[in-house]
């Protein structure tokens, strides 16, 4: 937990989200600022600030939130129509909210490549 953290307040409670999965380690609510009809973030409970702070010892976590993201999508009735996984990195990703999180991005066509 990181006081200042966005994420954190969720997990910890403080900011109630819009919650649509949860588990031990992986926390998933819906995005305030949807970007597609299924825009849904998975975060780890832990707070880790970006990709670039991940190590071998995150391997497990790392793949759950890609397991908590393919359950959601088929929860959702996304799985077979097809869906997008995003996680931006520092600026020039912009990421703007510094706790790891995977954007699960579903119910329209993506275009490729992304902007
Ligand atoms: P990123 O730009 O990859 O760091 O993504 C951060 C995401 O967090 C953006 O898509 C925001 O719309 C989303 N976001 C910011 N504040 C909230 C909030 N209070 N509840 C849900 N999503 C949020
Ligand atoms: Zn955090």
């Amino acid at each position: 937990m990181t006081a200042d953290c966005l994420f954190c307040k969720m997990v910890s409670g403080q900011i109630k989200p819009s919650t649509v999965y949860e588990d031990m380690d992986v926390l998933a609510f819906k995005d305030i600022n949807p970007q597609a009809p299924v825009h849904v973030l998975v975060i780890p409970k832990k707070h880790i600030a970006t990709l670039n702070d991940l190590d071998a010892s995150h391997a497990g976590l790392t793949g759950k939130l890609i397991i908590a993201a393919a359950h959601i999508a088929r929860e959702s009735g996304i799985a077979e129509s097809g869906y997008r996984i995003v996680m931006n990195c520092n600026a020039d990703a912009g990421q703007s909210v510094f706790h790891v999180h995977l954007h699960l991005l579903g119910g329209r066509v993506m275009r490729w490549p992304p902007g």
